[in-house]
């Protein structure tokens, strides 16, 4: 190892870790992840990936191991959630390769992290499970473990998601950051292949692929087949409390189909079908103060640093650029006497991006859920003749070039 060659720890092996440790270990870095939970646990269902991060993934020459496992839809499809109306289509293949370079595809979250992790050994990472870190010592670039153990490093990367320890202990020590609870929390449900194909009624939403949003006053359903087809998943967001943080908490099948009672006649029946679902409440992070510690030495990515409302789905995507951003940076580093000011340049190239993301995920939390009535009106009539400012802002072509067309590499 040179000189320019760092030992880096990053606290989390959640998506954004583990994407981070590829980037920074084809740089030649030492790379440890320090993973607390006990085996690679990724819950939920299905993930959205849009072109950025796409980008990000391809450049580190890991794209193709995805391909068995991805759907491509052909579009985003905002409907009304009583008739299930197209309001707004934002046409995604081939579209979106032709546009960005990159397509736009679904995934199963298991199968993103079993991906990452496995390139990530492949390259010499090395990823450590039952690893709570406890807190972080910027000053010394320590790393102190619930266990009592200590590991030093050059830099340390707080990876550890929305409620992380790095960022408390070690980059916004002057005051508790605490997450900010939304009113809404979100189901996760999914339907096997042949439950779906078996009824006529529902069996299109496997054979015509598209990412569907049916949106209405308070509440919306994002829906998409992922695993190549083998399941149909559904995030179903709604008014109602759930723990922070906490991502399987059982939810009531009965109380779900209770809160979709009215919408479209085809989301009842989808709803008929579920077996069970897990729920959590949705939350974000007020926007921080820095990302990085005064040392210059410890340094957050991904939704230790930012977490965001799922609404635009970009969370990981945004995460997935942090780590391509911060290789790049620290790749300029001749010595360890440049690490402060490279992840500074970290911070200022970042913190516009996802702040802007952050507010994009508010601002179609507050399109899709207005109540019926005048401004529901003006937005479908907007929604429809598809001009500038698109209330869709997925279909907003400016919007979309910003959002999609975005190198993390670079800008
Ligand atoms: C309903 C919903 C739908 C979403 N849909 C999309 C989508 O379609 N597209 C998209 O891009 N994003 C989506 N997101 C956002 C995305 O899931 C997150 O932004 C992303 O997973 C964040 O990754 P991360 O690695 O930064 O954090 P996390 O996934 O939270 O990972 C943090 C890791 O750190 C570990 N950890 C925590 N504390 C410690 C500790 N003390 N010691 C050691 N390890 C620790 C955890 O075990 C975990 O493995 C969605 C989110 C939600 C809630």
């Amino acid at each position: 190892m040179t000189a320019t060659h760092f030992n880096i720890i990053i606290c989390g092996g959640g998506i954004g870790g583990i994407a981070a440790s590829i980037g920074l270990r084809k740089k030649g870095h030492n790379v440890t992840i320090l993973e607390g939970s006990s085996s690679l646990s990724e819950v939920g269902a299905g993930i959205q990936m849009p072109p950025n991060s796409v980008h990000v993934l391809k450049e580190y020459g890991i794209f193709d191991k995805f391909l068995p496992y991805i759907t491509r839809p052909k579009n985003i499809c905002l409907r009304r959630y009583d008739n299930g109306k197209v309001l707004s289509m934002t046409p995604l293949d081939p579209e979106m390769t032709k546009s960005y370079g990159n397509p736009y595809v679904l995934i199963h979250r298991a199968d993103y992290q079993r991906i990452l992790h496995e390139s990530a050994l492949e390259l010499g990472v090395e990823y450590k499970l039952n690893s709570r870190i406890a807190s972080v010592d910027q000053e010394a670039v320590t790393v102190t473990m619930v266990d009592g153990n200590i590991h030093q490093a050059d830099i340390i990367v707080g990876a550890d998601g929305i409620r992380s320890k790095v960022r408390d202990s070690a980059v916004v020590t002057e005051e508790k950051v605490l997450p900010l609870k939304c009113s809404n929390c979100a189901y996760r449900a999914t339907i096997p292949r042949e439950v779906m194909l078996s009824d006529p009624e529902i069996a299109h939403l496997m054979t015509d692929v598209n990412s569907n949003c049916w949106i209405g006053y308070r509440r919306h359903i994002m829906a998409y087949p992922i695993r190549n087809g083998e399941l149909y998943n559904m995030v179903l967001c709604h008014p109602g409390e759930a723990s922070v943080g906490v991502w399987n908490e059982p939810g009531d099948v009965e109380e779900m189909r209770h809160h979709y009672r009215n919408f479209d006649p085809i989301v009842v029946r989808l709803l008929s079908k579920v077996q069970s679902v897990l729920k959590w409440v949705l939350a974000d992070l007020p926007m921080l103060p820095r990302y990085v510690s005064e040392s210059g030495k410890v340094v957050l990515i991904g939704d230790a640093a930012h977490a965001m409302l799922p609404y635009l789905a970009q969370g990981a995507a945004q995460a997935i650029e942090d780590g391509a951003t911060l290789a790049d940076e620290i790749n300029m580093c001749k010595s360890s006497s440049d690490i402060p000011a490279a992840l500074k340049n970290y911070q200022k190239r970042r913190k516009r991006r996802v702040e802007a993301v952050q507010a994009g995920a508010h601002k179609n939390g507050h399109v899709w859920h207005l109540p019926d009535g005048e401004e529901q009106e003006e937005r479908d009539t907007k929604m429809m003749k598809r001009d500038d400012n698109n209330p869709d802002q997925w279909s907003d072509i400016e919007y979309q070039r910003w959002l999609f067309g975005w190198n993390a590499f670079i800008d």
